[in-house]
């Protein structure tokens, strides 16, 4: 058994997630399975159904959905968000292009637990037990989704653009603006074939989330589709913390590169002590971002105040981390790991990708204007 496959550890100790055990225990039998798959899907793009199909058989699909809707009873906030960590982890450890599809879905579980109705969390019970998933598409290239009037109700115009799973998901949560100019979520179809382009998702890596357009005009809401009221999805801290949820399957990333790291590493590397070295800072690294991202999801649980800087603050950590590893990785390993079929090639370029997500500096800028104002870390330990 590899070091990535061994049982986790409490993520804190004082804090077991009863709720949680199995699914772990039933993620971990299937995770050689999931990289597996992860490196074919790798080789030949295309939605990973299978890979998709494994999470639903182990029970994550609906873990994370609101309890009416058939998820997991959790004593409280912080109890989910740890079990929430590990799970992340653990799938990110598999295939990060999984784990990006996987945290969408669990997004969209989230926007459903916070704005959804009691009749929209049965539907999605329904829904969630014929194996349904979800994504969260906001991003999208001007003018954006609009909300028209038409002559009998309510109709979408525009496309989204890095909709991870287009036409694979069976649905997605999408931001579109009101008439008034506000921002509404609305659940739509992810999977009509003719709405969604991924002929150009011609990426180094992350290649099996294709994430690629989605057309939503014509779409025609019914009441039944509207998640929340406008202005809802951008509700502080939820919004901004949120964020430390894609940095757990990114950690999960930096973590398989570093056992994998340490597997490649050859007997002469070992014997050295200037490869030992360039091994204790990737420790060192990943353990630093595994400490942010923990305490990130423990604070977007409390909800704090400044949990979003502190989430900010974790994702320049977490981007420096998984920068350092990547380099130290290749550096330890050599040109080895640089080869097409080198698990470690495809982790350096998934996360490659991946770290891309929108304005990594402005977060880490916003995090030292709030620290310049006031020790935003907080939880009664004030610097200044
Ligand atoms: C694999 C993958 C899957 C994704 N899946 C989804 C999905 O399912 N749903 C979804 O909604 N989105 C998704 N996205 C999109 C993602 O959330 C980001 O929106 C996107 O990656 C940002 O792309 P960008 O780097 O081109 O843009 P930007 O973040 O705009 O960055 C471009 C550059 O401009 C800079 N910049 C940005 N804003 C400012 C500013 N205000 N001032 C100064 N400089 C600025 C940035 O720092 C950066 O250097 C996905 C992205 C990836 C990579």
């Amino acid at each position: 058994m590899s070091i990535i496959e061994r049982p986790l550890a409490r993520s804190d100790p004082s804090y077991r997630y009863q709720a949680t055990e199995g699914l772990i225990v039933r993620l971990l039998a299937s995770f050689s399975e999931l990289v597996r798959l992860g490196a074919a899907y790798d080789r030949a793009p295309c939605y990973p159904e299978q890979s998709m199909a494994i999470l639903i058989e182990t029970g994550a699909q609906a873990h994370f959905a609101p309890p009416e809707s058939g998820g997991a009873m959790f004593r409280d906030a912080l109890e989910e968000n740890t079990s929430l960590f590990d799970v992340l982890r653990i799938v990110g450890r598999s295939d990060l292009s999984l784990g990006r599809l996987f945290e969408g879905h669990i997004n969209a579980m989230k926007l459903f637990g916070w704005f959804g109705t009691s009749v929209q969390k049965h539907a999605l019970y329904d829904r969630l037990q014929k194996g349904a998933l979800y994504g969260v598409w906001a991003t999208e290239p001007p003018p954006g989704v609009e909300i028209h009037r038409g002559k009998s109700g309510r109709i979408l115009e525009g496309r989204k653009m890095f909709a991870s799973g287009a036409g694979g998901l069976n649905f997605a949560i999408i931001t579109a603006r009101t008439p008034e100019g506000e921002v509404q979520l609305i659940s739509v179809p992810g999977n009509v074939g003719k709405r969604a382009d991924t002929s150009r998702w011609l990426v180094r890596g992350m290649r099996s989330t294709m994430s690629g357009t989605y057309d939503v005009s014509g779409f025609e809401p019914g009441n039944q589709d509207y998640l929340g009221k406008p202005g809802d999805y951008a509700i502080e801290p939820r919004f901004t913390a949120g964020a430390w949820r894609f940095l757990a399957v990114q950690l999960g990333g930096i973590e398989a590169l570093l056992a994998e790291t340490r597997t490649n590493m050859s007997d002469n590397a070992r014997s050295d002590p200037l490869q030992r070295q360039k091994f204790g800072e990737a420790v060192a690294s990943a353990r630093t971002a595994y400490l942010w991202v923990r305490e990130a999801a423990r604070r977007a649980a409390e909800e704090s105040v400044d949990a979003p800087s502190v989430v900010r603050m974790a994702r320049g950590v977490v981007e420096r981390s998984a920068l350092d590893v990547m380099e130290l990785s290749a550096r330890i390993v050599g040109t080895r790991s640089a080869f097409d079929d080198q698990r470690i090639d495809k982790i350096i370029r998934d996360l490659g990708l991946y770290l891309r997500q929108a304005g990594p500096d402005q977060a880490r800028d916003q995090a030292a204007i709030a620290w310049l104002d006031h020790d935003a870390w907080g939880d009664g330990d004030l610097l200044w």
